[in-house]
Parts: C-alpha cells; structure tokens; sequence
C-alpha cells in the first residue's frame, strides 16, 4: 500500500475570486457545527462516583492563507493548540515543497527538465504523481495533471488572464496527455519526454494536504477536528456535544449561503466548481477547470461537484474529474465504482446526490429539487 507522505506541486498563483467565499463557506461550517470553546469533556467511573473530568477538552483555531486560498483548522482536546500548530506547519512546509512556481521543487524540475530524460525525485513525489496518473486512468483523461501549459496560456498561472487564439491553443493541446508520463518506480524516476510538457497538480494538492494534516494531528491528543483548506473539508471525531459535523454545501449560484447541510465525520468533502476561480472577459466567463480534450475551460452541465470519502486524495482528484465529465458521466462513473459518495449541482439548480447519503444530506430550502440516484 502506498504511503503518501509530503510533496506536491500547485497550480499558479492566480486571483482567487473564492476569497471571501472560503472565508464564508468557513464561517458558516464553525457556525452550523456549534463550536464552543474551553468546554470539558466528562465521564463517570464504573463505582459509581461522582462525575470526573476524564481531559480538559480545549478548542484551538487557526485561520490563515496558504496555497493561495484560506484555510482554518479547528482542534478540540487537550493538546488542541499544539495539534493546530503543527497542522498549519505541514501546509506551509507542503505548499513550499509542491508549488510549481518555485524553481526548487521537484515538480519544478521535473517540469524543466521535458525532453531531457528521467528526474530522479523523493518517494513521496513519486506517489502522489503515481497517484495523479491512477486517477487520470480511471476518468480516461478527464483528470489530467499534464494539464499545466494550458492552465499558463490562459493566464491562470500568473493572473494575467487572456483568452489565447485557437491557434495558440492547438499549439500546446498536444502537450497535454498524462499517458506520455514515464514513471519508474524501481529506480524512482519521472520523466516528461517532450519539451514544454509540464505538471500542475493544483487538481489534487489540497486533498493531498488535508490528508496529510489529518495524519499529523492523530498523533496529539484531540477528540475532533475541522480541517477547512479552501474549497476542501475534512472532519474527524464527534464534536464537542458528540453529535455529527454538520458541513455546509456551497450554492453554486450564490457561494455566500449554501445549498444544503451534510452531517457527518470522519471523511473529507471536497468541493469543485467554476465559481471558486474565474475571470471574465467581453461578457463570458472563463473557469479555472480545463477539459485537457480541449484545452479550454470545461462547459460543464454542472455547478459544482462534492464528493464525500475518507480519502481526499481521491476527493481531490475525482471532484475535478467528475466536474469534466458533466452530469451524466459523472453519475455512471459513480454507478461504475461506488467507492466514494458525492453531490452534483446542476446549471438549472437540481442537485443530484449519491444514494448513501440520504439520511445525511438535505437541501436547505425544502421545496428545492434533489434526487438520490443508485
Ligand atoms: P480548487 O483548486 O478550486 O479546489 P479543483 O480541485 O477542481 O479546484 O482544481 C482546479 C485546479 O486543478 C486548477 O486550478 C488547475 O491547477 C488544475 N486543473 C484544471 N483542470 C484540470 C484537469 N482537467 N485535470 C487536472 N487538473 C486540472
Ligand atoms: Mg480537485
């Protein structure tokens, strides 16, 4: 079984309209799941005895900006502020480690060494783009971290947005294709064989990032946590009163309130849509997913994709990817593997969500459509 530790690479530094977004999306989470702090976590003994505090249960939070959007991790236990500490140290540490924008990481110089033969990188690099390719094999392509030049000829990696000429476009598309990624495990190898190809793993840092938290903090002692990175959740334990987490879904259409309410623990939701970064020019607004098929910015049927799982990896790689798909792909990839649940909201405001989740999830406005598919 791989073990992934550290290392991955994110896309550019691009305006992120998402902003007060995430900071709201935030907000309301903390809201909804009642947070308090200092409180005591009681219990009592077999004999009988009067009730006895078995920890001091306090809460610690830190809100902060890292790998270009806002992030906050909530802790309850008695080792809460050093678990939050170390927490937001492995985001920087990992963010300062996978960006491709720094020329010392190994992403970057996997990226510039295309067409000149096999980088040798760290085991942890090899896994998570051993990882990315497993994902772009099973979504035949709509995941695809090859995707970087495109992402750069639209602007999305410096923020000079630009909307390139079809030219431009057929130009780099070719340099788009995840199948052409030599991987040698034995010997711990990339290689990108053509000149200009390059990796952006801005699809999958994050999940990678909230898992890679979650690991850390399991080694203090918190009862439960709320991990918040962006567009991406993760929660674990019961809170403080033992009930569930309660995580709000975005509205797609209006991403200051959201559209319904999730109770659970113990997973990652991990939301992707147009909305979370965009740019618009002469009236038409350009997203930051790209269908590699292409090398534009994806026209989806679909909103935002939520996919709910313990792994945020694959919540990472599969909300992008489901996104690509559309609607009806998406549903027949899930109807293919089950392994993971989600929510699709579409362009005319149905929301569509996996089976499992119907005794968990709900609309917030109840005459609103929602179907459960199987
Ligand atoms: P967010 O970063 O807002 O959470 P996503 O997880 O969907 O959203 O990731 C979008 C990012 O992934 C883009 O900014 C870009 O770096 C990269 N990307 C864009 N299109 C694709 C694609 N088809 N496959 C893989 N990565 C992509
Ligand atoms: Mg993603």
């Amino acid at each position: 079984m791989t073990y992934r530790r550290f290392f991955l690479p994110s896309a550019g530094y691009g305006y992120r309209y998402g902003y007060p977004l995430g900071v709201l999306l935030v907000l309301l989470i903390i809201l909804l799941s009642g947070c308090s702090t200092g409180s005591l976590l009681t219990g009592s003994s077999s004999s009988g005895s009067p009730e006895t505090t078995i920890s001091p249960s306090a809460t610690a939070t830190a809100d902060f900006f890292a790998m270009n959007t806002y992030m906050s991790i909530t802790a309850n236990g008695s080792d809460s502020q050093a678990a939050v500490d170390a927490a937001q140290a492995e985001v920087y540490r990992l963010e300062n480690e996978m960006s491709r924008n720094l020329s010392a990481s190994e992403i970057s110089m996997i990226n510039a060494h295309s067409g000149q033969g096999p980088v040798t990188v760290s085991q942890e690099t090899f896994d998570i783009i051993a990882d990315a390719v497993k994902y772009a094999n099973l979504s035949a392509g709509a995941f695809d971290i090859t995707i970087a030049p495109i992402m750069d000829i639209w602007g999305f990696t410096d923020s000079n947005y630009r909307v390139p000429t079809v030219s431009e476009i057929q130009t780099v598309l070719p340099l788009v294709d995840w199948k052409q990624i030599k991987l040698d495990a034995a010997n711990l190898t990339v290689e990108l064989p053509v000149t200009g190809m390059a990796l952006d793993l801005g699809g999958i840092a994050k999940g990678y990032a909230s898992d890679r938290v979650q690991t850390i903090m399991h080694g203090y002692d918190v009862t439960s946590a709320l991990i918040s990175l962006g567009g991406n959740v993760a929660v674990f334990g019961p809170k403080t009163d033992g009930s569930l987490w309660k995580i709000a879904i975005s509205d797609p259409n209006a991403p200051d309130s959201y559209i319904g309410v999730l109770k659970a623990t113990d997973v990652s939701v991990i939301t992707s849509g147009g909305y979370e970064r965009n740019f618009v020019q002469d009236g038409v607004t350009y997203i930051h997913i790209m269908d590699p098929a292409t090398g534009s910015p994806v026209k989806s049927d679909l909103l935002s994709v939520s996919i709910i799982s313990p792994d945020g990896v694959q919540g990472d790689s599969l909300s992008t990817a489901l996104f690509v798909m559309g609607k009806d792909k998406a549903i027949a990839y899930w109807q293919a593997h089950k392994d993971f649940a989600c929510i699709l909201v579409t362009a005319s405001g149905e929301v569509f969500a996996s089976s499992e989740l119907k005794n968990t999830f709900a609309l917030t406005d109840t005459k609103g459509s929602l179907t459960f598919f199987e």
